[in-house]
């Protein structure tokens, strides 16, 4: 049986880290892993599969930059050429990215099945180009891998057949628990590289383009951070889209002053920065997980948020980034609060889970 996986971003290179980990084990599945290029840099790509113990990917399509129309198109052509050559039995995608909505779009033109995993995930702004990817990306897919019951719940909303749903876990837990203790035996982990006292600041992550691409909400958060850096450390480990748009708007120097702005990390020293921080204040999807997984309070720098499960807990506030005061008495009351104890993302085993379901059924 061969699997065709197409991913190119950074959440999906560690997503896949451990279905990747688990089909090795079975022989019998040969994966055949396309990288599209979307996500380049070093340090936003080759990290992850060296740390996280991946084989190189045997394709890299190296498209990145453009349009998200002028992307998906060439991502589209490139994974179209890659299957027909390699005519996998099922391809596998993760997320809701540009490298998402390829996969399953040529894929299914050339009747190929479709695993999605992260399926049945909404925000319900069709603004967001992650919820575009993601809606399209189910309705095309065979097999639906869903992390939470919400998800489920979503799918069958929207009239999916309960066959293709698979309430399986979420493989980001599976990741946390397989690689998050890897961190206890670091010795010169960011804790100690960036000089951080544990509890003794906030880990903060900005990216998604509803936040980079509007200077208002851009400028409140910053200001926020800014504003709390004061008190207590604030560290921002940069994405490359935020880095260009602070550096377009000249911006970057005068917050450096109160922010302390790194490099984009590799999981290790992430997760680190994670376990012992005092709050995480976010817009990515991963982060906001993982800050539960690790029992730190999150403030979620959006207007929705997908994982509505750690709202409800109590883990994650919430925080439309409209306002700099607004941020700013969130992170305040945040700090120091717990959540109810759940475990809505399953028992660690999703990666297995998904690996047997999709042995079964083809
Ligand atoms: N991450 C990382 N280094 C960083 C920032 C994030 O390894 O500097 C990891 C983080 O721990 C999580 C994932 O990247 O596992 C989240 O990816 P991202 O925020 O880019 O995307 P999203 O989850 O919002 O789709």
């Amino acid at each position: 049986m061969k699997i065709v996986t197409a991913l190119g971003a950074r959440p999906q290179f560690i997503k896949a880290s451990v279905v990747s980990a688990e089909f090795a084990r079975h022989p019998q599945v040969q994966e055949v892993v396309v990288h599209t290029g979307q996500h380049f840099d070093a340090n936003m790509s080759d990290v992850f599969f060296a740390e996280l113990g991946m084989a190189p990917p045997a394709y890299n399509l190296d498209i990145h930059g453009g349009t998200h129309g002028a992307m998906t198109g060439r991502m589209l052509e490139g994974i179209e050429r890659v299957l027909l050559q390699e005519e996998p039995d099922a391809v596998l995608i993760y997320g809701d990215t540009n490298s998402t909505l390829a996969g399953a779009l040529a894929a299914a033109k050339l009747h190929i099945p479709v695993a999605h995993v992260e399926a049945g995930l909404r925000s319900f702004n069709m603004r967001m180009p992650e919820e575009v990817n993601r809606i399209l990306a189910d309705r095309i897919s065979t097999w639906l891998f869903a992390p939470t019951d919400e998800a489920v719940a979503h799918l069958q909303r929207e009239g999916m057949d309960a066959q293709r749903i698979h309430q399986v876990g979420d493989v980001m837990y599976d990741v946390a628990l397989h690689h998050g203790q890897r961190t206890a035996a670091r010795e010169d982990g960011a804790l100690k590289r960036l000089e951080l006292e544990k509890g003794g600041y906030i880990l903060a992550t900005v990216h998604r383009a509803e936040n980079t691409d509007v200077p208002e909400r851009l400028d409140a958060i910053m200001q926020a951070l800014a504003h709390v850096g004061a008190e207590i450390p604030v560290v921002l480990p940069l994405h490359p889209r935020t880095r260009g748009v602070l550096e377009a708007q000249g911006d970057l120097q005068a917050l450096a002053q109160q922010i302390r702005f790194v490099d984009p990390l590799g999981y290790l020293d992430m997760v680190e920065l994670e376990q012992a921080a005092a709050l995480v204040a976010t817009d990515s999807g991963g982060v906001q997980k993982e800050a539960f997984f690790h029992k730190v309070p999150c403030v979620t720098l959006r207007d929705e948020t997908e994982w509505t499960e750690l709202v409800a807990a109590g883990w994650n506030h919430l925080t439309p980034p409209t306002g700099k005061k607004a941020i700013i008495s969130a992170m305040r009351a945040a700090l120091g609060s717990q959540g109810k104890v759940v475990q809505p993302y399953g028992t660690g085993d999703a990666a297995s889970r998904i690996v047997r379901c999709l042995r079964s059924l083809t």
